[in-house]
Order: structure tokens, then C-alpha cells, then sequence
């Protein structure tokens, strides 16, 4: 099983899934893991009713932070802010299906916090409460 769980990330980390750039983003967010070298931008357009109906992300790093961003993208897609909200490093770690050791949760998690800092502008998202997610 963790064999599927390997191609399914090596294929999202070729084939990134909403990869670019959105012409008129309502928000948009980048940071980076210094730890590891990844960097993550994601483009939100929410619609008036806060749905998320459009979404994209570029980026470079190493496989599970360009894999874990690709689903998460494919995960958000047609969500509202508040189901956004909701999700946690679990929903990550689901997706990703394989044992992610300490170091590589911060690759695995650098979207999500993208994700999170962007959709709601939290001003200090140092890591530390990682725990809390
Ligand atoms: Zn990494």
C-alpha cells in the first residue's frame, strides 16, 4: 500500500495539478522552509459567498512539499473558507499516505500553512504551534 501512496506523490510532484499563476487573485501567499530549500505560493480567487473557485500554486522543493501542495489544491477547489478552516496536518498527512518523519512534516505542512496565512492573513506563523493545527 505504501508503494501506491509513493507513485501517487511522484506523480503529483511531475504532474503538480493547478500549477501557475491566477490573473486576479483575492489572495495570494508564499513563504518557504529554510530547513529543507521549499518554497510555496498559492493564489486564491473566493467569491463573494467566500468559495474558493479558483486556485492555483507554484513553487520548488523537494517532492513531498510540491506533492502535498498539488493535493492540497485539488483538495480546496470549490470549498468555502470556512470548510478551508477546518483542515488540519491530518488531512495532509492522509492524503500523502506514508510515514512523514519531523523534518519532512515541515515539507509536508508548508502549503497548508500557506494556505491558512494567505486565506487569513495570520500575521505570525512561526511554526511553533504546529501541534495545534
Ligand atoms: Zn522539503
Amino acid at each position: 500500500m505504501e508503494d501506491f501512496y509513493r507513485e501517487n506523490i511522484l506523480d503529483h510532484y511531475r504532474h503538480p495539478r493547478n500549477k501557475g499563476r491566477l490573473e486576479n487573485p483575492t489572495h495570494s501567499h508564499e513563504e518557504s522552509n529554510p530547513l529543507c530549500g521549499d518554497v510555496i505560493r498559492i493564489d486564491l480567487h473566493v467569491t463573494d459567498d467566500d468559495v474558493i473557485d479558483q486556485v492555483s500554486f507554484e513553487g520548488q522543493g523537494c517532492a513531498i512539499s510540491q506533492a502535498s501542495a498539488s493535493m492540497l489544491t485539488e483538495m480546496i477547489q470549490g470549498k468555502t473558507l470556512d470548510e478551508v478552516k477546518q483542515l488540519g496536518k491530518e488531512d495532509i498527512l492522509e492524503a500523502l499516505g506514508i510515514e512523514v518523519g519531523p523534518v519532512r512534516l515541515k515539507c509536508a505542512l508548508l502549503s497548508l500553512k500557506v494556505l491558512k496565512a494567505g486565506a487569513y492573513g495570520l500575521p505570525d506563523w512561526t511554526g511553533e504551534d504546529e501541534e495545534n493545527w
